[in-house]
């Protein structure tokens, strides 16, 4: 029995969480995995209700939990998701961006996955005034890099495709920082003669993007730039409707889609759940990998097949070019996991 914690989010969030409430309990109906699902506020509401956006009751479960389940969650978001990032030290950000059927896409073909480092770089708030300038702090460990480098080896071992890695830095400009990155992807790429690496510079990967996404298989690269190129990457294969995004670190994980709450479209049933549902999906693959369960990689694949299935027939949302409601796409994806 596998202990899920959901926030439920605010915006689009609450839709797009029945709508993987469904899918949950689908697998556990028919694939037999059993999940227990706990529904957690955290975010705008939250916030309203009890005064804090992270309320102690929702953390204190997500900590008893296996997984945590995140939709989206409004302005408060940096106060829900950035601390939970910090305290449960869930330092890779993992956003894959991969070619679905019948999509509004750039490109076709294209697998590839972002592990973006999640605890430092320019993101810790490092920032002051002096006189009339402000200074932002960056700061690059040596710890930090070398576990997101062997992150992202161990996805390209995993993923058994172009079994490459791509470093993404800017060390020519930035040498003490990036350089420090750069040379600890290298050191640890030689533990991984069987994965092939290379460097890149920003700039030129962020044209590559777009000019050969598909020769890409994993990207590593430090928290700022990996923020702006999974962005990128996503609209490349078809938007932000499709983009699921997973944080990890050593014993925990929370699954999210890329975007936020979208309020335009809030409580009318037309949002696509399906960045939400492929994240479920990447729950079940690492609770797999995690606990060596052969039924969480099977549950994996079949969601993530009948979300194949069905865009390549047509059945679609709005924002990929289609007419079904949130809750009629569930529905099909439903079907289809048997
Ligand atoms: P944030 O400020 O946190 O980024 P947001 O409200 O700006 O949140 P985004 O996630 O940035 O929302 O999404 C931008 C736009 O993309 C939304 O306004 C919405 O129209 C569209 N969008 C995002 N997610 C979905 C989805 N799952 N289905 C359909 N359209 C979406
Ligand atoms: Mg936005």
């Amino acid at each position: 029995m596998y202990k899920i914690a959901l926030i439920t989010g605010d915006g689009i969030g609450p839709e797009l969480s029945e709508s993987v409430i469904s899918v949950l309990d689908t697998v556990n109906d028919k694939l037999g995995v059993k999940v227990e699902i706990t529904k957690l506020e955290a975010g705008d509401a939250a916030l309203q209700k009890t005064g804090k956006a992270l309320p102690d009751q929702t953390l204190d479960t997500i900590k008893k939990s296996d997984a945590c389940l995140k939709a989206p969650v409004g302005e408060s978001a940096a106060d829900v998701i950035v601390v939970l990032r910090r305290l449960l030290d869930l330092y890779a950000n993992i956003r894959p961006a991969k070619s679905y059927p019948n999509m509004p896409a750039l490109k076709e073909n294209i697998d590839m996955v972002i592990v973006r480092e999640n605890t430092e770089d320019l993101y810790t708030g490092m920032e002051f005034d002096v006189g009339d300038t402000c200074i932002a702090l960056r700061s690059i460990s040596k710890s930090a890099s070398e576990r997101i480098a062997k992150h992202a080896f161990e996805t390209a071992i995993r993923r058994d495709q172009k079994r490459k890695v791509t470093c993404v830095h800017k060390s020519n400009v930035m040498r003490k920082t990036d350089g420090l990155f750069a040379k600890t992807c290298e050191n640890i790429s030689k533990n991984y003669p069987q994965i092939a690496f290379e460097h890149m510079y920003v700039d030129a990967c962020a044209m590559n993007l777009i000019r050969q996404p598909e020769a890409f298989d994993v990207i590593v690269t430090t928290n700022l730039f990996g923020d702006i190129l999974s962005d990128e990457a996503s609209q490349v294969v078809g938007g932000l409707g499709m983009a699921p995004a997973a944080n990890i670190g050593d014993r925990f994980a929370l699954f999210e889609p890329v975007h936020g709450a979208a309020f335009d479209i809030a409580g009318k049933d037309i949002a696509n759940p399906s960045s939400f549902i492929l994240s479920a999906k990447m729950m079940f693959e690492w609770l797999g990998t995690k606990n060596n369960d052969k039924s969480c990689h099977d549950a994996a694949r079949k969601i993530e097949d009948a979300v194949y299935g069905i865009v390549k027939e047509g059945i679609k949302t709005k924002d990929i070019g289609g007419n079904k409601s949130t809750k009629e796409f569930t529905q099909n994806v439903i079907s289809r996991i048997t």
